[in-house]
């Protein structure tokens, strides 16, 4: 083996310890966000403090430090304050290599666990989640930038996952088939073996999980690789998977960029890519894997539309729109950002959505008060503020935000942080209705009939989500039912338990993580036929 394996180091300059209470919210809350929103623990960790040292690779069951890499580092940035935090080497051939055969390795000790077995290491892994839950949470708020509110909920998200998925390691199973003569035929559910994983930037920790649980589950093992930009949590998941007694080699991070992703999607000894991340990517993975004529679950990048009717609960619709937009800074696959109001319930509508839009607390994500923290990176923060000017170019209104923002603290000075915003009198054309723009910009249109609001939602080439907001609940279903999109929600936006399969239609990808479907992802059937009597042959 190349490396050699250290124990977690994290230098904290200037540590500091503080509690923070949060007031009571007035509305109701998820359990989950409760939970998230009352947390009154200490912080050990401070913007502007963490440095990263030890290594953020991971094979054969420890952290294993790059010997002889030819690859120069690249700084990884905290972005609530613009400093680098850690450099990134990434991994070459030769790693991707040992971290594959570490996987298959594991694999062969793994998939021949019964399902009870192999459930009871990933709930030691739930349980061991929950208890480093403040520690996972704060290095994700550091790396990535989101409020440490948010982060709490995407650790949750990922336990979640963890246990849910426990629960159908134990179930999977197939089907018996009567044939005549007493012959009969039985299907074996059964793993593809090592399993690629691929993750964004906005999910770090949950990702992994999300891809990783339905995997081992089914008695696959996994290589992850996360994105550059965020590679600090993964790491921590594969020590855990470890230390709740998974073998050596089950789960596996390497670091890197395009180069090592494609040398993971072309191992030979890979069977399987799960990629999240944005359709041009997905484009290129689907057709390294094709070449192996690999499965893939692609989850893609979403223009989805969010449709508010004049009969709906304002407050509720209000709240939807917020949480479709603003959550991690505006940077979630699933965001409603196409906005459809009633055209009669469009001026209230606005007057509230904006109001509060305006109220957001931005600033240091490692505080509890923050509602938004920084955008991911400062060519990411320049793209989005350039699509609220290339809106304004186009005839859109700024009804609030869009705006570069420095925090008081002078520490966050140097972060990627911009007001949230709203856009008004957008057109089915603007740019910023058409595309993707993974930031805080909500564009609102008007409607006046149904037929004409389902035409304008379905016309994208992108499928992930969709919202409605309504109190007749014939139509709910109806426009539902006609609208091309994967993962939908009707009264609500943004949520999603792990029970219940998410993905998207069209070009936002293909196959699905959550829900007992996701099984079939993860596992190929095998069929056998049993001859009870005598073979009649032809010759
Ligand atoms: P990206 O496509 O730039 O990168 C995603 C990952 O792919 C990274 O780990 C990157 O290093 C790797 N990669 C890039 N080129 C590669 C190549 N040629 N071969 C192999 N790997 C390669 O996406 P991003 O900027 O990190 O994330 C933002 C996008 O992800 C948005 O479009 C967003 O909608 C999408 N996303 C989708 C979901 C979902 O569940 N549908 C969830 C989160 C993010």
């Amino acid at each position: 083996m190349a490396g050699v394996i250290r124990k977690l180091q994290i230098c904290c300059k200037g540590r500091s310890k503080y509690s923070v209470r949060m007031p009571q919210l007035s509305f109701h809350l998820a359990p989950g966000l409760r939970a998230a929103l009352n947390w009154t623990g200490t912080r050990s960790a401070s913007s502007g403090t963490l440095q990263i040292k030890d290594s953020l690779n991971f094979w054969c069951g420890g952290r294993v430090n790059l010997k002889d890499v030819k690859s120069k580092p690249e700084p990884v940035y905290e972005p609530a304050t613009g400093r680098v935090m850690c450099q990134l080497q990434a991994c070459g051939a030769a790693e991707v290599d040992i971290a594959v055969r570490s996987a298959s390795a594991a694999f062969t000790v793994w998939s021949k666990l019964a399902g009870m077995e192999r459930a009871r290491v990933m709930l030691e892994a739930a349980r061991l989640i929950e208890k480093r839950r403040e520690e996972i949470a704060e290095l994700e708020v550091v790396n990535n930038g989101k409020s440490i509110t948010e982060a709490r909920l995407d650790v949750d998200s990922a336990r979640l996952c963890i246990e849910y998925f426990a629960g159908q390691a134990t179930t999977l199973s197939g089907q018996h088939v009567q044939l005549p003569g007493g012959s009969f035929a039985y299907t074996r559910r059964e793993p593809l073996g090592v399993c690629v994983g691929i993750g964004a930037w906005n999910y770090p920790f949950q990702i992994a999980a999300w891809k990783s649980a339905p995997a081992i589950a089914c008695g696959n093992s996994m290589v992850f690789k996360p994105s550059p930009v965020t590679p600090v949590t993964a790491v921590l998941l594969a020590e855990i998977y470890s230390q709740a007694g998974a073998p050596e080699g089950l789960f596996n991070v390497v670091q890197g960029g395009v180069e090592t992703g494609s040398q993971l999607c072309h191992h030979p000894t890979v069977a399987k890519v799960s990629f999240t991340g944005s359709v041009p990517t997905g484009k290129k993975i689907m057709e390294m894997a094709s070449r192996g004529v690999k499965p893939v679950t692609l989850e893609l990048g979403g223009k989805s539309p969010l449709i508010i009717f004049e009969d709906s609960d304002l407050e509720n619709a209000v709240r939807g729109a917020l949480m479709a937009n603003f959550l991690s800074q505006g940077q979630v696959c699933s965001n409603g950002t196409r906005v459809y109001v009633h055209s009669s319930i469009l001026p209230q509508f606005l007057k509230e959505v904006v109001r509060r839009t305006k109220a957001i607390q931005i600033g240091d994500p490692l505080l509890d008060e923050t509602r938004m923290g920084a955008l991911v990176s400062k060519p990411h923060l320049d793209k989005v503020l350039g699509y609220v000017n290339q809106a304004k170019k186009e005839g859109a209104r700024v009804l609030c935000g869009g705006e570069p923002f420095t925090p008081a603290d002078t520490k966050l000075k140097d972060g990627y942080y911009m007001t949230p915003c709203v856009l008004g009198s957008c057109t089915d054309d603007m740019t910023c209705v058409r595309e993707e723009i993974f930031g805080p910009v909500m564009s609102v249109m008007s409607f006046d009939t149904e037929e004409e609001v389902l035409r304008r939602a379905n016309d994208s080439t992108l499928g992930l989500a969709a919202g409605v907001f309504t109190k007749d609940v014939k139509r709910a279903h109806r426009v539902i039912e006609n609208l091309q999109a994967g993962s939908c929600f009707i009264n609500n936006y943004n949520i999603t338990p792990v029970e219940v399969p998410f993905g998207g239609y069209k070009a936002s990808g293909i196959g699905r993580e959550n829900g007992q479907v996701t099984i079939e992802f993860y596992s190929q059937l095998k069929t056998v036929i049993v001859e009870m009597g005598d073979v009649d042959s032809l010759f």
